[in-house]
């Protein structure tokens, strides 16, 4: 093992989009010479890819710093590198909240981040401290070949594209993460071979908007062609669409969502909510009337949908009926995996300026109160799937002794929809056929078909 360059240890918080940025540092920094550890305690360098979205995920990194420099203090690590989304736009907090950091580098510049690790490494102490942000960076189109993967070997994160030019008034990315670029086709496809070719049977397409695709590059809206060419690499089984945006579906994607069986019948499409004066205010760009009927379209030439989405509750200038109406949305089961997060009133965003705000113990009431809603919905929703039989994929060992192996249906994604608990041991990365025998509410109980 040459640890000439030393060790290297990450924390990847955040989005998927973060978790392939940190996958994508990890592989720079294991192709020059550095030792990749999963051990933080030990390491010469433990690189924090932070989150700055919303308060609570800047709260979270902090935190995360927090006890690094602890280690560092106890002379368990030698250096703390901040990386990610809350470099560019809360620098100031990070100075201050986090000074003992040793460099910053932005989610921008997070190509650099080797080439600061090896001036820390060679200069043993960095002019104190990097700060490596450049705004320019932000137009940059990112080659997110040769990662060092940390999902598991049978599925991957595969993004299209940077940046977004939507102006969703209670979001900060944009001024983050910069303008919309698509990146090149050949490009995406070259690391869709790749990432097969390491194993991955299921990719899961994100960006900010994934719908928008082309439209900078082409003229025109080619997510659909895409997706076609991707669902032509032999070994893939599973192609997952995430963060499509509604005004930005067309025919041909959901044309493409009834026809090619290797994209799944899953779209992510976070709405953030159907009150059509709720929806101005957010600059959403759609109106509560033209949700319903791309939905209804969705469900009419797709049968096997699976539809996920995410919503903001207690907007500013959000009325109780307002409320009522997604909370009527949300139980007509309209949605079969939802969201919900409370109203997170951000400085850098523009709904920071707007009036009515609503107390935030009056948020919090609307979130408690929606999210029992939601849960009805889905557990109704899990309730009517015993008995049908589903493609499932096994990705570990589930807690239950009768039900040992955990595994995931075509309708669930990574990390944030339903489980299945499978009867046999079976291992991680299989595709298998199984009946749903009994639901648990989150959790379905299956039985095995046919390996
Ligand atoms: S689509 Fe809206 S919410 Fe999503 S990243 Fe863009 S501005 Fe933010």
């Amino acid at each position: 093992m040459n640890t000439a360059l030393g060790t290297v240890a990450f924390v990847s918080l955040g989005c998927p989009k973060n978790l392939i940025d940190s996958e994508t540092m990890l592989g720079g920094l294991a192709s020059e010479g550095f030792v990749i550890t999963p051990e933080y305690r030990g390491a010469d360098v433990v690189v924090i890819n932070t989150c700055g979205f919303l308060d609570a995920s800047r709260q979270e990194s902090l935190e995360t710093i927090g006890r690094m420099l602890e280690l560092k203090q106890r002379g368990e690590v030698k250096r703390v590198v901040v990386a990610g989304c809350m470099v560019g736009n809360y620098r100031d907090l990070l100075e201050r909240e986090v000074p003992h950091a040793d460099a910053l580098v932005s989610v921008n510049d997070r190509a650099q981040v080797t080439s600061v690790l090896r001036e820390l490494r060679q200069s043993g102490e960095l002019a104190r401290k990097a700060v490596i942000s450049d705004p320019d960076a932000r137009g940059t189109i990112y080659d997110d070949r040769r990662r060092l993967r940390l999902t598991p070997r049978h599925y991957a994160y595969l993004r299209i594209s940077e940046g977004c030019n939507h102006t969703c008034s209670f979001c900060v990315i944009p001024s983050i993460r910069g303008r919309f670029r698509s990146k090149p086709r050949d490009q995406i496809l070259q690391e869709a071979r790749e990432l097969v070719a390491d194993g991955a049977r299921e990719l899961i397409i994100v960006a900010q908007d994934s719908t928008y695709y082309g439209q900078d590059s082409e003229g025109r809206k080619t997510l659909h062609e895409l997706l076609a060419e991707v669902a032509g690499i032999p070994e893939l089984r599973w192609l997952r669409l995430m963060y499509a945006y509604p005004s930005q579906v067309t025919d041909e994607l959901i044309d493409l969502l009834a026809r090619e069986p290797k994209l799944l019948g899953y779209i992510d499409m976070p709405l953030q909510h159907v009150s059509t004066p709720v929806l101005a205010r957010m600059k959403r760009g759609t109106t509560g009337e033209t949700t319903l009927r791309l939905l209804e379209r969705l469900r009419a030439r797709v049968p096997r949908l699976t539809l996920r989405s995410t919503f903001i509750v207690g907007f500013p200038g959000e009325t109780e009926a307002q409320f009522e109406e997604l909370c009527g949305f949300l139980r007509q089961g309209y949605v079969d995996r939802a969201g919900v997060f409370p109203y997170s009133d951000e400085p850098q965003a523009q709904s920071f300026e707007l009036d009515g705000k609503l107390p935030e113990a009056e948020i919090m009431r609307r979130h408690g109160r929606i999210m029992e809603v939601a849960q009805q919905a889905l557990f109704a929703r899990n309730e009517r799937l015993v008995g049908q039989t589903v493609e499932c994929v096994t990705e570990g060992v589930s807690q239950d002794p009768k039900y040992p192996t955990e595994g995931r249906s075509a309708m669930d994604a990574p990390e944030i929809d339903c489980t299945l608990r499978l009867k046999g041991e079976f291992a991680p990365g299989q595709w298998l056929r199984a009946r749903i025998v009994r639901s648990l509410g989150f959790d379905l109980l299956a039985e095995v078909e046919r390996a």
